[in-house]
């Protein structure tokens, strides 16, 4: 008979639900504990395995012995598993790749180094982590014989310091390898070696900021907020505040206060405004014990900032969706800034929304939970209306500045990008000193080329979409899959020699406005300008010094930054993206012409915005122009109740694709009819939609069929997937996935 504590549950990273029992052997007993990894055989090689529990018995009876223990410290504590449990479950992935995916990519490529080597790792050891040597004075007095006077510099600097990297030395003198080893040999100072981090924000200067005095509604916002942090249960709200009205001054302060009491915070952006302007304000406020999660960091250097934070070394996490996996402890305050943004849904693999998920995590944490938006998702309204949320409305701007004034400008027979209304409202701006931003909703609507002969528009052989044409490139580009011919070429379809511009893209816009104000320094910000690191950061800033008159772009303009500087807005084809085929297209329309109006006008000069559309009558566009939200949340409420959309009924998409039409169709019948069945077995209240073609029918190379579920009750939908899950007969050439809450309908 074993003694019991020999046998380990384990989740292994496969797409596979279920976990699996180990053997230990004596030797690694004491090491292979809850929350590390081991190392597995598994159906003939290695694997990487996650230890969840130990076991006192097993019935399985042919169990085989791990191989090697590969953390000498637990990478999660119980209370994380237990939330990763919650997140397998709730979105019916493998709990092996909800682990994986908590990772940081770093960890992982150090693993397979060692599957090689035989040794162990720690999270102290390893060859992906950096040391330092690290000089502070020594035991010894002053010298009995004079130094030489660099040296006498050097000594006095690490006096005054009581500590200094050898980097920084190097920095401030030079090469002075000489002078600290005889400084060393005299005792003066003594040296060590430190695990230091890659530090992404290194270069960035350390101003230093105080609270402000809170107005009226903040003051209000803010005491609700430390009420509940002080009684330390789940508490979760809604701070709805319009643009500029102070929400970030009222974050600061009540992460200031969950730090007094011992606890950490952590702070979820979208990704886009995760701008050093915004780390910048928190590390003014905070200083140190800040740690930043963004995609931008290389692997090295999430990996240090997961380390720093699992070790208890920062007590803020800032970071955008994958940050709600952060291995932080004791979370007193979880933020999610701009908590109607699409982006805080991972779109492939496991599904998550890190808007929701701070909620789970939350109340697991008992923490104190804020979500804040000038433009709050129409389900987060609704939850206020039922007591789910708290609310905390901010309904002025800080200082009493006025929101902006918003004209529409009818664009019927006008052919031009910028309107004459535009235009000349621009030319007034910079004259007046001011900064202007214009806004094209790009979505669905680029520059495109159309053959003069045949009307065919180029589109991509890979993808249902229009190939977007890139003049500065000389090339017609799939944002999708990347495919790209030069251009302007011949119409494929017919041979055509003349192909035309349509549409207007950001960078047709900025070719228009140079010639309009040839004296206006212009900048453009989407995904061609921003693909390079930091470059995003450069522009704004170009941007905040004055450098810049005027700034065009995308989506990626409507948030996150405050130039007090912009005094116009323009909006171009404000009503794009009103025709998407997505229930919440009205929703986002309204949101992100919402936000853009909103950064005009947040300095002490009044804001004006012109938005140019060919049709403005919607209601989407009427109340962002009136700047009623209640409105919009009334009527929009209506549409989602009779079209049974949320939160009047759950969804939850089942997405097939593969690379023959036939056997997509055919498997999508198949689930279709399976789902049918079930839901007659089970008695199930599920509305199955479809199996449709998806929007976007044909997505690099790959055919695309989905089935929507709509349920008024969760509980069935997920009775309804999980029965499907264990009755379907998967094709080896078929992909299929589940999207529980799905938030991209194409
Ligand atoms: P929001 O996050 O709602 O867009 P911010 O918190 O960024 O608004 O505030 C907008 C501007 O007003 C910032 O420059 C901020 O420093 C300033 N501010 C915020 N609260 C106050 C206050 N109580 N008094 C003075 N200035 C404030
Ligand atoms: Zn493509």
């Amino acid at each position: 008979m074993l003694p019991h504590s020999t046998i380990i549950e384990v989740a292994v990273p496969l797409p596979m639900d279920r976990t699996f029992h180990y053997l230990v052997p004596g030797d690694l007993a004491e090491r292979a504990l809850p929350g590390r990894r081991v190392l597995v055989p598994f159906g003939g090689r290695r694997l990487t395995a996650y230890v969840l529990t130990l076991l006192a018995s097993s019935d399985v009876n042919t169990m085989k012995e791990i191989v090697e223990v590969l953390d000498e410290e637990p990478l999660w504590t119980d209370d994380e598993l237990e939330f990763f449990r919650w997140v397998a479950s709730y979105y019916l992935h493998p709990l092996g790749e909800v682990l994986k995916t908590a990772l940081p990519a770093g960890i992982n490529l150090q693993t397979r180094r060692f599957k090689g080597q035989q040794g162990t790792e720690t999270l102290s050891g390893g060859r992906n982590i950096r040391h330092e040597t690290y000089f502070r004075p020594g035991p010894a007095p002053d010298p009995q014989r004079p130094l030489g006077s660099k040296a006498q510099q050097v000594l006095e600097f690490i006096r005054q310091q009581g500590d200094v990297a050898a980097a920084e030395l190097r920095g401030r003198f030079g090469q002075c390898a000489l002078q600290l080893k005889r400084l060393q040999e005299l005792g003066l100072t003594a040296a060590e070696q430190r695990e230091v981090y890659r530090d992404p924000f290194r270069d960035e200067s350390n101003e230093r900021d105080v609270s402000r005095q809170l107005n009226q509604h903040q003051q209000a916002a803010f005491e609700s907020l430390c009420r509940s942090l002080d009684s330390r249960v789940f508490a979760p709200w809604l701070l709805h505040g319009v643009t500029g009205s102070g929400k970030t001054e009222v974050y600061l302060q009540a992460i200031a206060h969950a730090l007094d009491q011992g606890t950490n915070a952590l702070v979820l952006v979208p990704e886009i405004s995760l701008t050093p302007q915004l780390v910048r304000r928190f590390r003014a406020r905070f200083g140190s014990g800040i740690a930043i999660l963004h995609s931008g960091l290389s692997d090295g250097e999430r990996y240090d900032e997961w380390r720093r934070i699992r070790r208890g070394q920062a007590n803020i996490v800032i970071g955008a969706r994958s940050a709600i996996f952060a291995p932080l402890e004791r979370i007193g305050i979880i933020v999610v800034d701009e908590e109607h943004e699409a982006s805080f849904k991972q779109g492939d693999a496991l599904r998550y929304n890190a808007r929701d998920l701070a909620l789970v995590r939350g109340r697991l944490e008992r923490a104190t939970v804020v979500l804040g938006s000038a433009t709050p998702l129409i389900t987060s309204l609704h939850a206020v209306e039922q007591g789910r949320l708290g609310l905390l409305s901010l309904p002025q701007r800080v200082r009493g500045i006025p929101m902006p004034t918003v004209e529409t400008v009818a664009m019927q027979g006008i052919r031009s990008t910028i309107s004459p209304q535009l235009h000349q409202a621009l030319e007034q701006t910079l004259a007046d000193g001011g900064q202007a931003i214009i806004f094209l909703n790009r979505r669905g609507f680029a520059t495109f080329l159309v053959c003069s002969d045949c009307s065919q528009p180029l589109t991509c052989p890979n993808c249902s979409v229009t190939l977007t044409f890139h003049r500065s490139r000389g090339q017609s580009v799939c944002h999708y899959c990347d495919y790209a011919v030069p251009a302007p070429g011949t119409c494929p379809a017919c041979g055509g020699l003349e192909l035309k511009e349509l549409g207007a893209g950001t960078e047709r816009v900025e070719h228009d406005l140079a010639e309009l104000l040839p004296r206006a320094r212009i900048l453009r910000m989407d995904s061609d300008t921003t693909s390079g690191k930091g470059s995003h950061g450069r522009l704004l800033s170009r941007m905040a010094d004055g450098s810049a008159d005027i700034l065009i772009g995308t989506q990626m303009i409507t948030k996150g930054h405050d130039f007090p500087g912009v005094t116009l807005v323009g909006v171009i084809n404000a009503e794009a993206s009103l025709n998407m085929p997505d229930f919440r297209s009205s929703e986002r329309t309204f949101q992100v012409l919402s936000q853009v109006i909103g950064r005009a006008g947040r300095g002490d000069t009044p804001g004006r915005v012109l938005l140019q559309a060919i049709n403005p009558s919607h209601y989407a566009i009427q109340c962002a122009i009136a700047h009623d939200s209640q409105g919009f949340y009334r009527q929009e409420l209506d549409f989602r109740r009779e079209a049974g959309y949320p939160p009047f009924a759950h969804l939850a998409g089942l997405g097939l694709s593969g690379t023959t039409e036939n056997g997509v169709e055919q498997q999508a019948e198949l689930t279709g009819r399976l789902l049918g069945q079930l839901k007659r077995e089970l008695a199930l209240r599920v509305e199955i939609l479809g199996p449709a073609q998806a929007p976007l029918y044909r997505l690099r190379g790959r055919y695309r069929r989905q089935i929507l579920l709509k349920a008024p009750s969760r509980n069935d939908l997920r009775r309804l997937i999980a029965a499907w899950m264990a009755r379907r007969t998967s094709s080896s050439t078929i992909r299929e996935i589940i999207d529980i809450d799905p938030v991209d309908m194409m």
